[in-house]
């Protein structure tokens, strides 16, 4: 039987997803060899703290602080450090030597990957970050392969557990947002400083990787509108219960042509109201799931966990013997296509229907004024239903109404909301949400 060749392979980081790396790497070496075609191993492991205890019982003389020289020596290179610096210098470098390199690192994916991607063209060489987006759900190869020789029109994704965990309690326990998000931090669904998480920062990062592959354009942070949760209440929870809806955070990545005739794609995160019986509207907790659209596929859904150190150790792992069959076969293989050369769309040429939650005095006429008022501002009403509330000390009465409309533009939205508030009749606009799958 003929010897496998040898590829080294340097691990930066050994925290929640690497440990996992290392010890998969280490414990299936065998059955990794026999799938890649060559013997993965394992050369170093680069941390800050070569002491510190780990998930994992590895061989103490892997660890090292120099990730200068344990990059300068690898076939294939895979950053779990996180964070900007020091990984974006070391990936550089690693791409600059003719390695490899596998990253789960979406947050430098999302603000210099042009940079990079240049790199591993330049160098010919592989640059793959499949556990940047979804964890362990495989997403980007089936949109970069499986999905070439198709046009994908929309993208839909559930890509952040922490915040559709907040939104499932919030939709099963009536909770407030800040109840939600204290059992989230209780369980460890989310962060001590849960920022990037509650404003939709890191969904944002994934909505941009995953309209640039599926559009074959390259899309950054700041192509992305996004909004966050905070202020979804309990309320517009009930409200959108109430009428046949569930809340997600949705990253959205569409084509759509603008007001000119003019084609572009709208990147965009924000809660979103989905209709119960939307397959997305079925994954609970902190589960992740992509919702793919494409001319001749038709429907597509990706399931799974969005995070864990060892379901994304999954998704690096498949990166890692890809890119190493490849050195195996010969050819660099393709990390992304750019020609689509298709813009960005600002968040005012998208055309969605939304939902308007209004408190209004219970008079008669109010509900013709504020639908001929919808009617002006060329918005139109799919369905409007109030509900009559009696305060029990005052007995004043009150009415809240819901509106779902038609598909509008924002700036058409906007005017509405500015003139319904005008209204003598409005006590206030208690929510206005886009809705989607409607
Ligand atoms: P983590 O638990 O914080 O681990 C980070 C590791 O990197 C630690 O071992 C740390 O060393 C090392 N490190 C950090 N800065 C370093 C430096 N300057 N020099 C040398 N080593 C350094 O991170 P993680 O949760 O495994 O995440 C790793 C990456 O995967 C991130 O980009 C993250 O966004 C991505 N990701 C994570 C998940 C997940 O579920 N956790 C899911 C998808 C993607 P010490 O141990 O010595 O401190």
């Amino acid at each position: 039987m003929t010897e496998l060749r040898t590829l080294k392979v340097a691990l930066l980081g050994c925290g929640n997803v690497g440990a996992q790396v290392a010890r998969i790497l280490i414990e299936d070496a065998d059955a990794l060899a026999a799938r890649t075609g060559a013997r993965l191993q394992l050369s170093g492991i680069a941390v800050r703290n070569v002491n510190a205890k780990r998930d994992v019982d590895l061989p103490q003389d892997l660890f090292t602080t120099d990730a200068d020289t344990l990059v300068k020596d690898a076939d294939l290179v895979i950053e779990l450090m996180g964070g900007i610096e020091p990984a974006r210098t070391l990936i550089l470098s690693a791409l600059r030597n003719g390695a490899c390199v596998v990253t789960g690192n979406k947050a430098l994916l999302a603000q210099d990957g042009p940079t990079l991607y240049e790199e591993a063209d330049k160098a010919g060489v592989q640059l793959s970050y499949e556990a940047a987006v979804a964890g362990a759900i495989p997403i980007l190869r089936p949109i970069r392969d499986s999905l070439a020789g198709d046009r994908i029109t929309r993208v839909l994704g559930i890509v952040n557990g922490t915040t559709n965990f907040i939104l499932d309690q919030m939709d099963s326990t009536g909770a407030q947002f800040a109840d939600a998000l204290a059992e989230a931090q209780r369980l460890g669904y989310a962060e001590a400083d849960p920022t990037a998480d509650v404003e939709g920062h890191d969904a944002a990062a994934k909505a941009a990787i995953l309209a640039s592959l599926s559009f074959h354009t390259r899309f950054a942070l700041e192509n992305v509108h996004c909004e966050g949760i905070t202020s979804v209440s309990a309320a517009d929870i009930a409200a959108a219960k109430d009428a046949g809806f569930v809340i997600k955070l949705l990253a959205i990545a569409e084509k759509l042509t603008d007001a000119d005739g003019g084609e572009g794609v709208s990147v965009r995160v924000h809660p979103t109201l989905l209709p119960r019986e939307h397959p997305l509207a079925a994954v609970r907790g902190a589960f992740n799931a992509v919702f793919i659209e494409a001319e001749n596929a038709g429907e597509l859904m990706f399931y799974g966990q969005g995070a864990g150190g060892t379901p994304t150790a999954s998704a690096v792992l498949g990166d890692l013997v890809s890119a190493a069959r490849r050195i195996v076969l010969g050819g660099p293989g393709r990390t992304e296509t750019t020609t689509g050369h298709v813009p960005a769309l600002p968040i005012d040429a998208v055309m969605t229907s939304y939902y308007i939650g209004l408190d209004v005095a219970d008079q008669p006429g109010v509900l013709a004024r504020i639908a001929q008022l919808f009617a002006e501002q060329g918005v139109s009403i799919e369905i409007m239903r109030q509900t009559i509330h009696r305060d029990a000390e005052s007995n004043v009465e009150s009415a809240e109404l819901r509106i779902v409309t038609h598909r509008a533009s924002e700036a058409a939205l906007a005017a509405t909301v500015e003139a319904v508030k005008g209204l003598d009749v409005i006590n206030s606009v208690t929510s206005v949400l886009r809705v989607e799958g409607v």
